[in-house]
């Protein structure tokens, strides 16, 4: 298929462009770079052994997204057939701070987006959607039938709010496939340590402060709360592998192909780790020691939270491969080579 991927400069995006070239698709990016660099796609290029179209736009930007879609259109003769709609703010602090920040780019620019995408004939999205939706879970392990819940920052509301836009898109107009991923904690980078995350700042997310502390760029990880319900009382989370991440990606586009519909996916491993158990994990894949604090619970945290994928494997063929010290392998492996990043913010 020829996918416009919004948002491919980042984290997992860049993963995802490398899954769909080496599957046999062919992609365009289109990003602002807000959040990322050139050089990830550079890298990503460097991988798959092939260039990778890019297109410098802002999705809220209705000539320039409209502009670079016809430029690729009209380079490669063919309409897009499907887009991977990644390109979001996505810190859920910062959303505090600017929820009109959050709202503009992930609501407005998706509205512009979905406009321009009808426009150029295409009526076929996968979006990055997040376990954050469920708020504190009801059910766990969580299931795709477990009720939507109250959202703890603006965040998670635009993605929750995005999913309703695109079901009820979906509904007035059947000629839709769209399928929404529920993505789960995404860690871990490519093998080749080329391509990884790349926080801007002080890392708000449990790995990347792990891999900071091991490079010696911070002293110690501050673990938010050890009085939850759990058995060692840190938080339980289910950590995915980017590259596993970005298969389902590649699988999701069968549904698409098979003319899905409205169709919505945990993309998770189905087990849970908390802190201490990726702390040692860290440890014992990496040989490298990670000193700790333990510090007040996080404002908006939840004390467990792990998928039931059970849905995704059954539907799309697609089961996570890697496990913990595979991801704790390859976070620190792209963390080594790679101590500032890629943007060296
Ligand atoms: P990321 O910040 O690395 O990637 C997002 C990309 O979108 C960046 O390259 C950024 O420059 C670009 N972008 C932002 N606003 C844009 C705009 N208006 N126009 C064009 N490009 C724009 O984030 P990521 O971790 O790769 O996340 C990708 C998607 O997955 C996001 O929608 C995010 O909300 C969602 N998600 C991420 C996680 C996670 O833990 N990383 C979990 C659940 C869902
Ligand atoms: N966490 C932590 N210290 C940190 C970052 C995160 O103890 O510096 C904990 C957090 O409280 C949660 C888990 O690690 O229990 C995963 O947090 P993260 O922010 O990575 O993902 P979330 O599930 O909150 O989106």
């Amino acid at each position: 298929m020829n996918i416009l991927v919004t948002g491919g400069a980042g984290y997992i995006g860049s993963h995802t462009v490398i899954e769909l070239m080496n599957s046999g698709h062919q992609v365009a990016v289109v990003d602002n770079l807000a959040n990322s660099c050139e050089k990830s796609l550079e890298r990503a290029a460097e991988i798959v052994g092939r260039e990778i179209p890019f297109y410098k736009a802002d999705i809220r930007d209705r000539e320039g997204l409209s502009g670079a879609m016809k430029a690729h259109e009209d380079r490669t003769g063919q309409a897009f057939d499907c887009c991977i709609h990644f390109a979001g703010l996505k810190s859920p602090n910062e959303s505090i701070r600017i929820p009109l920040e959050y709202y503009d780019n992930n609501i407005t620019g998706t509205q512009v987006l979905l406009g321009e995408l009808i426009r150029h004939g295409c009526k076929n999205m996968i979006f990055s959607s997040s376990a954050s939706v469920y708020g504190s879970p009801a059910v766990i392990p969580v299931t795709e039938e477990c009720p939507k819940g109250q959202c703890t920052n603006p965040y998670g509301w635009t993605k929750s709010m995005l999913e309703q836009i695109l079901t009820d898109l979906q509904t007035a107009d059947p000629e839709w496939n769209i399928v929404l991923l529920r993505y789960f904690n995404p860690i871990g980078a490519h093998e080749s340590g080329l391509i990884g995350e790349d926080p801007n700042g002080i890392p708000n997310n449990l790995m990347p402060y792990i891999t900071q502390v091991a490079a010696g760029r911070r002293k110690e990880l501050n673990i938010y709360g050890d009085d939850y319900d759990t058995p060692d009382g840190t938080g339980i989370r289910d950590y995915i592998h980017v590259v596993d991440l970005a298969r389902g990606h590649v699988k999701a586009l069968g549904a698409i192909g098979n003319k899905c519909g409205l169709a919505v996916y945990n993309l998770g491993t189905g087990r849970g780790y908390s802190v201490l158990e990726v702390v040692r994990a860290f440890e014992e894949a990496n040989g490298v020691k990670i000193p700790y604090i333990i510090r007040e619970r996080r404002a908006g945290d939840v004390a467990v939270s792990y998928s039931d994928p059970a849905k995704a494997e059954r539907e799309l063929g697609w089961k996570a491969q890697y496990g913990i010290t595979d991801m704790c392998r390859d976070a620190w492996n792209w963390q080594r080579k790679n101590p500032d990043g890629l943007s060296g913010r």
